[in-house]
């Protein structure tokens, strides 16, 4: 079946039937689902790394590790062929989510969003100037460009920086703020959960509750993150999207999670499973 009809069979079924609205708490705000189809297209450039193109022609690119990771494309790895980058995410310290964001930073004239405690370091340290480098933090919404909005939400996992010091030649390890995910909200109301590296976390429901996200995009490696049975479960119980790709394996030999075990605990799950091929254009 096509994925643009898929989408809406797999809406319709989640929803109890197409004209019957979710139930929402009444203290809550009553998001409403992206119409479909939304315009939006996604590629997954390995790790956590995406580029994302908005309905309106943004572009957003996440955890941008590119040009020493396994997966990327070799066009991508030249950070000069996105053209233009709108807004670049990050979720974390790490070097496989920040390698490559200060080149892209410089090379676009585009601020880094991330972790304000991280994107301090980073400008204590020197990598970028302060206004590249625009400080927030969990449970803060942002709207970078006009008709998208971003929010940083909680991740379980860790932060460090590790810098190498040009006087001494030696890597050095700063602090890297808390990991955080993101709820990204583009111009027509369709929004993308980057989980970011995480455990399964029971706020996950609230992220779910509170955002329904139409595409969660969640690491399935292990090790570092959820395995693929505990994404499954976070997917299926949880954040309750409309598809989910899976991310964060086949590039660290200890990430041992593959896409065909995620698929096979999704088992017959109304969410969609999309499995992508690093470079392939997805469209929603
Ligand atoms: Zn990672």
């Amino acid at each position: 079946m096509p994925l643009r009809s898929w989408l809406l069979a797999a809406a319709c079924a989640t929803l109890g039937g197409c004209a019957t609205a979710p139930e929402t708490p009444s203290s809550m705000p009553a998001l409403t689902r992206a119409p479909q189809p939304a315009g939006v297209e996604v590629v997954w450039l390995g790790q956590a790394a995406f580029k994302i193109t908005t309905p309106g022609g943004k572009v957003i690119v996440t955890d941008p590790w590119l040009r020493t990771n396994p997966l990327t494309p070799a066009a991508y790895k030249q950070l000069d062929s996105f053209g233009k980058i709108d807004v670049l995410l990050v979720t974390h310290g790490h070097f496989d989510h920040i390698a490559d964001a200060p080149a892209l930073a410089q090379l676009y004239k585009v601020p880094v969003r991330g972790p304000g405690d991280l994107l301090n370091t980073v400008m204590t340290l020197g990598v970028l100037p302060p206004e590249l480098l625009p400080r927030m933090n969990k449970g803060g919404t942002v709207g970078p460009v006009p008709g998208i909005k971003v929010t940083a939400v909680r991740a379980e996992h860790s932060s460090i920086y590790v810098w190498r010091n040009p006087a001494t030649g030696k890597d050095e390890t700063h602090p890297g703020g808390e990991a955080i995910g993101w709820v990204i909200e583009l111009e027509n109301g369709f929004r993308i959960y980057h989980a970011g590296d995480t455990g399964v976390f029971g706020d996950m429901k609230l992220i779910g509750e509170r955002y329904k996200p139409d595409l969660a995009l969640v690491p399935i490696g292990g090790n570092f993150t959820m395995d693929p049975a505990d994404a499954a479960w976070a997917v299926k119980d949880l954040l309750k999207p409309r598809a989910v790709i899976p991310m964060h394996y086949g590039a660290n030999p200890l990430a041992k999670g593959t896409a065909a075990q995620f698929s096979a605990a999704m088992g017959s799950s109304a969410v969609q499973v999309i499995v992508a091929t690093p470079g392939q254009p997805l469209k929603f």
